[in-house]
């Protein structure tokens, strides 16, 4: 075995290495992003019974489930959006798997989001990121710190009001220095979607997955437990599931941290 996997291995094992689940838990009450009316929505997580131990199967239980790519905490891939309709490799099944791990830059913005839930990531911000703990290396995942996840209300988490969603994310210069300067594997952030709850109202709309898709790059939605990973030095496996022309899937993503 390599030396640097042996080495892995003995460190998880000792505990020096951690595995964070940063995965939210899929059931039928997993909260949905609502899109506007006249859009198909995304059907909620179903899941029935075939067999518990019963004559419909004696010695087994199992289940079925259906449910939307884009539902839960879950991967984006560029195919997703009209801007990476046409690169090569961009569904889900033809991500080369080397992309599914990367280390995490994890850039805290709880105490901004506390104050305005509409915050958007600057690109001042992330400068100020960089000068504190290095440049955002290439093939990176940037994680949103936002402490989104911890609402544990539904209606809290989607924060709905007449005019749509407040929820943070990301001004479009920071997905597009991201993108296009940093050449990040993408984004994950702790809410529904990866772009802000207003994004629908900007221009272009939904602008960090314009950005982002258009450029090749994933995102992760849907994440928890970034408060337990340090700014940098953690390493993020997220392997969406292998479906054939798929746009994104829900997935268990894990980060490996010391
Ligand atoms: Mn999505």
């Amino acid at each position: 075995m390599s030396s640097v996997l042996a080495k892995l291995l003995e460190e998880l094992t000792a505990g020096r290495l951690r595995v964070v689940d940063l995965t939210q838990p899929l059931s039928p009450q997993t909260p949905l992003l609502p899109l506007p009316p006249q859009f198909n929505n995304t059907p909620a997580f179903r899941i029935w019974e075939l067999s518990r131990y019963d004559e419909r199967g004696p010695a087994w239980y199992w289940n079925a489930f259906e449910t939307g790519e884009h539902t839960g905490t879950h991967f984006d891939a560029p195919v997703h959006w009209i801007s990476g309709k046409d690169l090569p490799d961009n569904t889900v099944d033809r991500i080369p798997p080397k992309k599914f791990v990367g280390p995490a830059c994890v850039i805290d913005i709880s105490s901004e989001v506390a104050r305005n839930p509409n915050y958007l990531l600057t690109p001042e911000r992330i400068r100020r990121w960089e000068e504190q703990h290095g440049r955002i290396p290439a093939s990176a995942w940037v994680l949103l710190r936002t402490d989104w996840s911890k609402r544990e209300d539904p209606k809290d988490y989607i924060n709905l009001k007449e005019n749509g969603p407040h929820t943070p994310g990301l001004a479009q210069e920071s997905s597009a220095f991201l993108a296009q300067e940093r050449d990040v594997l993408g984004v994950g952030v702790e809410t529904v979607g990866t772009d802000a709850g207003q994004a629908a109202t900007f221009d272009p709309p939904f602008p960090n997955h314009y950005l982002m898709h258009g450029s090749g790059k994933f995102g992760l939605a849907g994440l928890s437990n970034l408060d337990r990973l340090p700014p940098t030095g953690a390493v993020v496996v997220a392997a969406p599931l292998k479906i054939v022309g798929g746009s994104g899937s829900p997935l268990r993503v894990i980060a490996i941290t010391p």
